[in-house]
């Protein structure tokens, strides 16, 4: 049992939720090390959002709430750690959610369709049953996408994905924006919008987010993006990690 007054009682929660999943079968074995670098960047960020980050959540909800077909990418990291997060803000901007794996198989696509059901989600997207197709004709699993979410979507939240995948996205002249703690990496660097937060926080501050701009006029939420550069933000995500002692 951990205690919750461990000091790294939220990070070791977060842990074993990744072990937990890892043991159910659904994460490729390459999950483990991808959740300890978001572990490290999100150390160095004292694991706080910044506010960059909440710069670009707001615009996020922004886009997704002007969107015709919304669409948020999960992979097995993203349920294992935040699958009500996800649940909750797909319904906040009204976006539709897609299985979408790194390492796709059968058996994992089967069981995290089935841990959507049971916590009552029957209408994922990407699951077995679902029509494929390859994004701009790209024969490569890596271009894979349901026909009704990502293939047709106009914005795709991608949390946690991997550069090669984000690089056919941003070729696709979608909205891509991503969470991803490394603002350094390939997917941060080739989306519209990036935002550089933990998945476990972001979610649900968006939720937040979307409830209010929700209640906003058209013309608030087309500021809100016109105002917005990611290349500055991610210089400003960047500037906040912490490697000296204060
Ligand atoms: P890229 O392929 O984009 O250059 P990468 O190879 O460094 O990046 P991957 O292993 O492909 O990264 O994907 C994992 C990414 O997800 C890492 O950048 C990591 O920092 C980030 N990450 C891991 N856990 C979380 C989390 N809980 N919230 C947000 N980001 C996370
Ligand atoms: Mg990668």
């Amino acid at each position: 049992m951990l205690s919750k007054s461990h000091p790294r009682y939220e990070s070791l929660v977060l842990r074993e939720k990744i072990v937990k999943a890892s043991k159910a079968g659904y994460l490729a074995d390459s999950a483990m090390i991808a959740h300890g670098r978001g572990e490290a960047f999100d150390y160095l960020l004292g694991e706080k959002t910044t506010l960059p980050a909440k710069r670009a959540m707001y615009v996020t909800v922004a886009i997704m709430l002007l969107s015709k077909n919304p669409v948020i990418s999960v992979n097995g990291n993203t349920v294992a750690l935040a699958i009500d997060e996800v649940i909750e803000f797909a319904k906040s901007v009204n976006a539709k959610i897609e299985i979408n794996l790194f390492y796709r198989s059968d058996e994992r696509v089967d069981k995290i369709t089935e841990l959507f059901k049971n916590h009552g989600y029957p209408e994922i997207l990407g699951s077995n049953d679902d029509e494929i197709e390859y994004i701009n004709e790209i024969k490569n699993p890596r271009a894979s996408a349901s026909k009704n979410g990502i293939y047709t979507a106009d914005t795709v939240l991608v949390p946690l994905e991997d550069g090669d995948r984000a690089e056919i996205l941003a070729r696709s002249g979608k909205n891509i924006i991503t969470i991803d703690l490394n603002p350094l990496s390939r997917t941060s660097r080739m989306s519209d919008v990036s935002i550089v937060d933990n998945v476990v926080r972001s979610l649900p501050f968006m939720t937040k987010i979307a409830e209010d701009l929700k209640l906003q006029d058209k013309k608030l939420l087309l500021d809100i993006i016109e105002e917005y550069d990611n290349e500055e933000n991610l210089k400003e995500s960047l500037k906040l990690f912490k490697i000296d002692e204060e």
